[in-house]
């Protein structure tokens, strides 16, 4: 294995595995090579899956509170190194120190969660459900599960995870994203050294040939994927038919609402954040801004915040947000921000062709803004997945609620606003899974979990939190009776317990 290769973690190694062929990892402000990355054939999908297969024997053996005190020395060993990992993140993918701080940080509460599954995994007791007959639930791990995870939070979704599978005491091979492997590898090292068993974690480099093999193989029982919505939707419908529990978390297009009550100041502050962040490749970006009423004439305002907006490389004082993942994806966004100006958005401020002295090679797409936007433009319609903020207007809330209600996805969406009415109106009405009233990005802490909707969302239980307890375990009834000579008054031919 030469220096450059970025290893794979199979059968108790870090490895190349059997792979034939590598993809370069590519630092997006520079474009200075982090390594090389093995892309895994069938026979390591192969190895993986046997070998969590083999760990999950003893581990679904090993007591709750064991697995539990595993979380907790992993809790620490991810806390010490948390800025580390957040340099990890910040050469590989290019977000700001601060930034890439919170994705690890996101991550690291899922683990703080997994530490009491004692208690999330309990089940029910009902005594006496007929004449010397109890009836209780307990919740058991299935198996092996695979995981597949998108570029834009190479710790956070990681960690939403492997660490409530296995502390549910599953096994787990996940399946990072080709384009940032380096914090999955580091995460992995890290649960290694908190004393984690050798195989009870798997981590498989790869492309989607090595995802789709995964997530059909026959020993895997359930795949949970976090990814673009086409991707999500082939996902669920291949490992469904193939006889899986699956939950695919998918792509996005957030409003925002801003009425005209609200709080000037808080809402271009927060606008700001939300759309521009982390390059606007966040699943919970801000990528629509709704102007009610006389908020519409706040965007001159808003126009010269986005503007004050710079993009630099990480170690760079005053990096608003960093480079786009990759050479592709800027061409995309532009291509997209090309559109946008055909099909007559008005592009108010154009973030094409942005340039960062010192960082000639970066993946630099600047801030964007397009006004006056309409919900039949492509603009509007396609995720974009960069800093571009379209801008729509709404006479009242009611327009507002329908431009929200009429689109195909429903992530996450939020309302600024004074008036509580207007808020508690919103929140029972609009058709979106997470919604934050004067919070921009509502992302759930994980004692709830992540529940986008439409097709921001294919599956029943979602991300982290009870629901995520539930999608890593089955259910099993028991119908006990413990009383002397039960069947000695004779045979019962009803169901009725008697
Ligand atoms: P992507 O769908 O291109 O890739 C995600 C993963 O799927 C990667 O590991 C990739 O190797 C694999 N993959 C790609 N094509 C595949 C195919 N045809 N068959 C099987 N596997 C395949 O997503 P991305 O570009 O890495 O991430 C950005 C997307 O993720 C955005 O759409 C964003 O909204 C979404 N996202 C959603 C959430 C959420 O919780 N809803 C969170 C983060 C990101």
């Amino acid at each position: 294995m030469t220096q450059s290769i970025i290893p794979m973690y199979i059968d108790g190694q870090f490895t190349q595995g059997a792979a034939t062929w590598t993809i370069p990892v590519l630092n997006p402000a520079t474009q200075a090579e982090l390594g090389q990355l093995p892309v895994g054939t069938a026979t390591d999908v192969e190895h993986a899956v046997a070998a969590a297969k083999a760990a999950f024997i003893d581990w679904r053996e090993t007591p709750v509170s064991e697995r539990a005190r595993l979380m907790m020395r992993y809790q620490e060993a991810v806390r010490d190194h948390h800025d580390a990992l957040a340099e990890i993140i910040c050469e590989d993918l290019g977000k700001n120190f601060e930034d890439a701080k919170g994705d690890v940080f996101r991550g690291l509460e899922v683990i703080e969660q997994a530490i009491g599954i004692a208690q999330t995994s309990m089940g029910e007791y009902a005594g006496n459900v007929a004449r010397g007959v109890d009836t209780y639930s307990i919740h058991q791990p299935m198996g092996v599960f695979a995981g597949i995870t998108p570029f834009n939070f190479p710790a956070m979704i990681p960690l939403w995870m492997f660490p409530l599978a296995i502390a549910a005491g599953n096994t787990f091979v996940l399946k990072p994203s080709e384009q940032d492997p380096l914090c999955p590898v580091r995460l992995t090292e890290l649960f290694l050294e908190a004393g984690a068993p050798a195989n009870i974690l798997q981590l498989l480099h790869g492309d989607k040939d090595t995802a789709n093999a995964l997530i059909t193989h026959p020993d895997i029982q359930g795949v949970s994927f976090v990814g673009s919505v086409p991707v999500g939707r082939h996902i669920y419908e291949t490992a469904a038919r193939a006889g899986k529990r699956v939950q695919a978390m998918a792509g996005a297009k957030n409003h925002m609402v801003v009425m005209p009550d609200a709080d000037k100041k808080a809402v271009i502050n927060a606008l700001m954040g939300a759309s521009c962040g982390a390059a606007g490749q966040r699943c919970m970006a801000i990528s629509v801004v709704v102007l009610v009423g006389e908020a519409q004439a706040w965007l001159p305002e808003i126009v010269d915040a986005m503007r004050a907006l710079t993009p630099n490389y990480w170690k760079e004082p005053g990096a608003a947000y960093g480079p786009v993942v990759s050479q592709a994806a800027k061409t995309r966004i532009e291509a997209l921000i090309e559109v946008g100006a055909e099909e007559g958005a008005e592009l108010v401020v154009d973030g094409r062709g942005y340039a960062v002295p010192g960082y000639p090679n970066g993946n630099w797409v600047g801030p964007t803004l397009f006004a006056n936007v309409t919900s039949e433009m492509q603009i509007y319609q396609e995720e974009v997945f960069g800093p571009v903020l379209c801008q729509m207007n709404a006479a009242d809330l009611d327009e507002a609620l329908a431009i929200i209600n009429a689109s195909t996805v429903g992530n996450g969406t939020s309302i600024f606003t004074a008036s509580g009415a207007a808020a508690r109106r919103f929140q029972h009405e609009v058709e979106v899974g997470m919604v934050g009233i004067n919070v921009p990005i509502p992302v759930p802490l994980p004692f709830f979990s992540f529940t986008g909707w439409k097709q921001s969302f294919f599956g029943d239980l979602h991300a982290y939190g009870k629901q995520a307890v539930k999608f890593y375990t089955r259910t099993k009834t028991v119908t006990a009776r413990w009383k002397d000579s039960p069947q000695s008054q004779g045979a019962n031919m009803s169901i009725q317990l008697k």
